[in-house]
């Protein structure tokens, strides 16, 4: 089987040679003897129709694996938005402590996980963080308000600890009274911080667009940030 040859040119103008695509890397061909002659040093010659062939199949690998890095970030995608970059740039709120403080380090921490459910209906929450995971209920509906709002509220829980609230004291029907220790997680700090926390969202990103679901208190809390700015 004959080899395909291709031309190969000198830089230089001064006419070329049929040689294979891949010459020997001692092959004189590759060379334009005359010039380098000339110069005193290995002038190389070129081949156009290999280079454009590259150029083409290096633009198709870049499309390729762009492609494959959009299909990667997938499972990240709710509203629209990669949920986990959206995470970080929330994260970066002065709010939240900024690069030095809990919530950024333990969002970057390989044992924290962001879990993305998705559900055709509604849950009674929207999202849940147990320290070292959050977790988003998403629907179809969502939309970037409802995102914004669960990731911040969900990434002030690692920044506001929850307070060990007032000793209760229950009725037990039939087993007399028992003592019950309630925590408080929705305290009044984590709802100062939540208007600073939309405040300052709303400064850096704008108001967030599209509806959806929304939680107890964002309206009130949107509202107070918008009236403090
Ligand atoms: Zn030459
Ligand atoms: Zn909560």
């Amino acid at each position: 089987m004959a080899t395909k040859l291709s031309r190969w040119i000198c830089p230089n103008a001064c006419g070329g040679v049929l040689a294979p695509s891949r010459p020997r890397k001692d092959d004189v061909r590759r060379y334009c003897l005359p010039c380098s002659a000339k110069i005193g040093r290995l002038v190389e010659r070129i081949a156009p129709a290999l280079e454009a062939k590259r150029k083409i199949a290096r633009e198709r690998g870049a499309v390729k694996a762009k492609k494959k890095a959009e299909g990667a970030r997938a499972k990240w995608m709710v509203a629209r938005i990669d949920a986990e970059r959206y995470m970080k740039r929330l994260a970066l709120l002065p709010v939240y402590g900024g690069r030095k403080g809990e919530v950024w380090q333990r969002i970057n921490d390989p044992r924290f996980q962001l879990v993305i459910e998705r559900g055709t209906r509604g849950r009674r929450k929207l999202g849940h963080c147990t320290g070292w995971e959050i977790k988003l209920h998403t629907t179809p509906g969502w939309g970037e308000s409802t995102l914004r709002e669960v990731l911040m509220h969900e990434l002030m829980h690692i920044r506001v600890l929850p307070k060990r609230g007032k000793e209760r004291i229950t009725n037990l029907f039939g087993q007399g009274r028992r003592r019950v220790r309630t925590v408080q997680y929705h305290t009044p700090e984590f709802h100062r911080k939540m208007v600073v926390a939309w405040r300052q969202s709303i400064r850096r990103f704008g108001e967030p667009n599209g509806s959806g679901p929304v939680g107890k208190w964002q309206r009130e809390t949107v509202a107070a940030a918008i009236a403090s700015m």
